[in-house]
């Protein structure tokens, strides 16, 4: 395979800076990368080759006009189909929003494109951002590179995808319960959750406002955080948005050292339901932390049992009233609009048509919920409980400097496996889910193979100390690419499996 797609994003950004190889010629190999293997994978649902080699160009311009670059600048990406981006289509994997091109770009965007980052296009997703699957989007299923007839995760799988078939070496996702830490987990790649509120929402499609969390999405660490240093900061067209410092996650995943650090395994997480491989290569991740000097200890967080029976009266709450706003008036699809109709009747009839069944069943169950006589019952008991799980991390980080997890029960499984099964598919994010309620950051590193899928290690850190999963995770990802001779997904290139992706048109 080209060595073009193998490089990771800090690699590629310090060959364009000294001009050892341009922007476009970075941004080109991975069209053709794209081109050669999409059809299989289906991780991009738009994809503009001339709006990125002309963003490409404008970095080699800069270059060439002597201006210092950032240190993203020239990088492809890829974007989830939840960020807003002018003059892109953007359908946030729903068919209510087809033909709908926003006015403007995402705060996020906004920060990309300051930075020099080349989008290539948008990627798929479960509709409205509900799913692990991508199954849930309104226009086809992403594929695992891995495995084509296994999920590649959700709802951000088409992101994860795009990184494991080395389409691109950066993406974007949003986290509202584990949608860029599951996807990761089951492709292989790094995906984190930065703390609520440090990363700005605005022009980000909104599924449950309370939740959701734009993050960085790479197949390194390093490559997260510097992911993760360009786009987070204070946003004043986010009302929830975080006004402080930024930790220096760059730094913290230069440096990584975990000696001394306490680690805290949460007891509440494994045994039934989770499978043996996942739990082998989880106890072998932490053995390895503690061969670095860190102490592990057990954790109670008796609360997180609670945790996604909670996220799925409140999620759900958010969701009904945050879908409401696609009214056949403003955005995208239009029903029945004959004249004769009635406003409410085409009101009805777009969102019966445009709303896939999870969509539906979510606005139903939210609606219910939040109805008055059950508001108490439901939605406040959840409330309730969402503090309590608040109250076992700050009882557990006052122990421990973070928390540790297997970041899925499961590695990625069939395609149509859980597809009818509603709560099978909402167990996915099991161990996700506390930290979306709690606000707190999260990742998800790669951990190796179980029965030759990959299996993700799942760090928690409290609110603001995003550094701390960047330097637990680069001492982990370096001392396994040591064992390993280079990272999982360099196995996956080199494999038979690989070969499926047709990698780097040789094969
Ligand atoms: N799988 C979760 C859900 O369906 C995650 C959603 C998300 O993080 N966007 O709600």
């Amino acid at each position: 395979m080209s060595a073009l797609l193998r490089a990771g994003a800090a690699e590629l950004a310090g060959r364009i800076a000294t001009g050892e190889v341009s922007a476009r010629e970075v941004t080109a190999a991975h069209l053709d990368q794209i081109a050669a293997v999409d059809d299989r994978v289906k991780a991009f649902l738009h994809v503009d080759g001339e709006r990125a080699l002309a963003a490409a160009d404008a970095v080699d311009a800069r270059r060439a006009a002597g201006e210092e670059l950032g240190p993203l600048a020239g990088v492809p990406l890829a974007m989830k189909d939840i960020f807003t981006m002018k003059g892109a289509p953007t359908t946030c994997g729903s068919r209510i929003l087809e033909g709908w091109v926003p006015p403007y770009n995402s705060t996020i965007t906004d920060k990309l494109l300051a930075a020099g980052v080349v989008v290539l296009g948008k990627t798929n997703m479960d509709e409205f951002a509900m799913g692990s699957s991508t199954e849930n989007s309104g226009f086809f299923t992403t594929h695992n590179p891995w495995d084509n007839a296994r999920i590649p995760g959700g709802s951000g799988g088409g992101s994860a995808a795009a990184l494991a078939s080395f389409e691109a070496p950066l993406a974007i996702g949003t986290d509202t319960g584990g949608s860029i830490r599951q996807p990761a987990s089951v492709t292989g790649t790094v995906g984190v959750k930065p703390t609520y509120g440090a990363t700005s929402r605005y022009g980000v499609v909104a599924m449950a406002s309370s939740l959701d969390t734009p993050g960085p999405c790479a197949r390194t660490v390093l490559d997260a955080a510097l992911l993760h240093q360009v786009i987070a900061g204070w946003d004043p067209r986010d009302a929830t948005s975080i006004n402080a410092p930024v930790p220096d996650v760059v730094a913290a995943a230069r440096h990584a050292d975990v000696k001394g650090m306490k680690i805290g395994v949460v007891r509440e997480f494994g045994g039934e339901g989770y499978q043996p491989g996942v739990e082998q290569r989880f106890a072998e991740a932490l053995a390895v932390l503690e061969g670095l000097g860190a102490e592990i200890v057990e954790v109670s967080c008796p609360h997180f049992d609670y945790a996604l029976a909670a996220y799925y009266l409140i999620m759900p709450s958010e969701v009904s009233s945050n879908l409401a706003r696609f009214d056949a008036m403003r955005y995208g699809l239009r029903v029945g609009d004959d004249g004769v109709n009635s406003v409410e009747e085409v009101m009805n009839l777009t969102r019966g048509a445009g709303f896939g069944a999870e969509a539906k069943r979510r606005i139903i169950i939210g609606t219910y919920a939040l109805s008055s006589g059950y508001y108490d019952a439901y939605y406040g008991s959840a409330q309730k409980v969402r503090t309590l799980i608040t109250r076992d991390f700050d009882a557990a980080f006052a122990k421990v400097d973070v928390l540790v997890s297997p970041t899925t029960p499961t590695t990625a499984f069939r395609i149509g496996e859980r597809a009818d099964d509603p709560l099978a598919m909402y167990k996915a994010d099991l161990c996700t889910i506390p930290s979306n309620l709690a606000g707190n950051c999260a990742a998800s590193i790669p951990c190796g193979l179980a029965d030759g899928l990959p299996v993700g290690f799942q760090i928690m850190a409290p609110a603001l100390a995003d550094d701390r999963l960047y330097r637990v995770g680069a001492a982990l990802e370096r001392e396994l690419n040591n064992r390993w001779g280079g990272g999982l997904l360099d196995q996956l290139a080199d494999s038979e499996s690989g070969a499926y992706l047709n990698v780097g048109g040789v094969r």
